[in-house]
């Protein structure tokens, strides 16, 4: 339902509780986050408020600059703390809007390797296939790209990466998302409101977009997965 990232100079965790409370008026029953800490992918979650997100978070910090949030609507699979987003599978969490219309096809694909999901969600199963991708030998960025074009339905992602902490891929289609531009930081957001505090430098994603994302900026590859220049705005919000 709604997702922030951060690609930050300072503990991602709060900022990415702070982006998810703004984004609690869409509505939610559970929230999570994910951080790349010393190259390891971690994670909390909790199920219904973002207060109990939070206090997860008091008892077992998460640490690291790089890191993913979301609050989820549930769709596929029960509103459950082992169905909250983010959702990992080997070297690979997503968070994720929206619904994968062939989760099935996927999942059954995946089977053929011995893969069987965890969870009751369509979301998954995107983790399950870049994290398979990349187990055939292609790296963070081609596999998520090669996960997004054998997916239906619509989305907005954001991938995060074990190893990598200066790295987040995004996608769009049929859901909406932007990324934010700091200073020697970068921002990723469903909503431009949620990254109001941080930044109102804005590039929205077009329909089929992939953004790669980097401390240093951000490039964007079109439907086809051609790069193009997309526009940066100053968008005025109210914070
Ligand atoms: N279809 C996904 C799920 O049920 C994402 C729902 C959402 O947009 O929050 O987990």
């Amino acid at each position: 339902c709604g997702i922030i990232g951060v690609l930050g100079n300072h503990q991602a965790s709060p900022i990415l509780v702070e982006g998810l409370k703004r984004l609690e008026y869409r509505g939610y029953d559970s929230a999570g986050i994910a951080t790349v800490n010393g190259g390891r992918l971690e994670r909390r979650r909790a199920l219904g408020k973002l207060a109990n997100l939070s206090d997860a978070l008091v008892h077992d910090p998460l640490r690291g600059t790089a890191g993913i949030g979301h609050t989820r609507w549930a769709t596929h699979g029960a509103a459950t703390t082992v169905n909250a987003h983010p959702h990992q599978r080997g070297r690979v969490a997503v968070v994720h809007n929206g619904i994968i219309e062939n989760y099935r096809a996927l999942r059954a694909r995946l089977a053929a390797h011995q893969l069987t999901p965890e969870t009751d969600t369509d979301t998954e199963t995107v983790a399950m296939l870049c994290d398979w991708h990349m187990s055939q030998g292609l790296s963070p960025i081609e596999a998520a790209k090669a996960t997004v074009s054998e997916l239906e339905g619509a989305y907005a992602l954001c991938f995060l990466f074990e190893g990598e902490d200066d790295l987040i891929v995004a996608a769009r289609k049929g859901s909406p998302l932007a990324v934010g531009w700091g200073k020697g930081e970068m921002f990723v957001g469903s909503d431009a409101l949620a990254l109001a505090p941080m930044t109102n430098e804005i590039t929205y994603l077009e329909e089929g977009d992939i953004a790669i994302v980097t401390r240093a900026g951000a490039t964007f590859l079109n439907a086809a997965q051609q790069p193009v220049s997309r526009p940066r705005r100053t968008v005025d919000l109210d914070s």
